[in-house]
């Protein structure tokens, strides 16, 4: 893994996150797109090297929608940028991680990404990203 791509934090409404965390970074987000597969509507933050996600769920079922409603808003997860997300999925169910699911699938920013079960990880929802070339 090369680093901390970015870390998401849940939502209940997006619209005023972004004036929010607007005013506490000191710009606004660069980039912001609704993922229909996923159920959430996104946008991102620049801070220096690092991004911070936001994620607004769009229905119901949405795993935002049952992470808040659970844990109410805060962090969801901690994506970690790597080069092959496919030897990477390997290697870590190899060390017999949970993998939730199989083969990568297109996230937000231009990424394919997969997650770990945050049983296997201390709580913390893993995100492994690879940026599509
Ligand atoms: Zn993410």
């Amino acid at each position: 893994m090369n680093k901390i791509e970015h870390i998401g934090i849940a939502v209940k409404n997006i619209a005023e996150s972004n004036a929010l965390f607007a005013k506490l970074l000191g710009k606004p987000y660069y980039k912001s797109e609704r993922v229909e597969s996923e159920g959430v509507n996104t946008s991102f933050f620049m801070v220096g090297n690092n991004k911070v996600e936001l994620l607004e769920a769009t229905t119901a079922n949405s795993p935002i929608a049952k992470f808040i409603e659970k844990k109410g808003e805060g962090i969801h997860h901690i994506a970690f940028d790597v080069d092959d997300i496919v030897a990477e999925m390997a290697r870590l169910k190899n060390e017999g991680f949970t993998l939730l699911n199989e083969r990568p699938k297109k996230g937000a920013d231009n990424k394919l990404v997969c997650f770990l079960h945050p049983k296997g990880t201390k709580g913390v929802l893993i995100e492994l990203c690879q940026e599509i070339k």
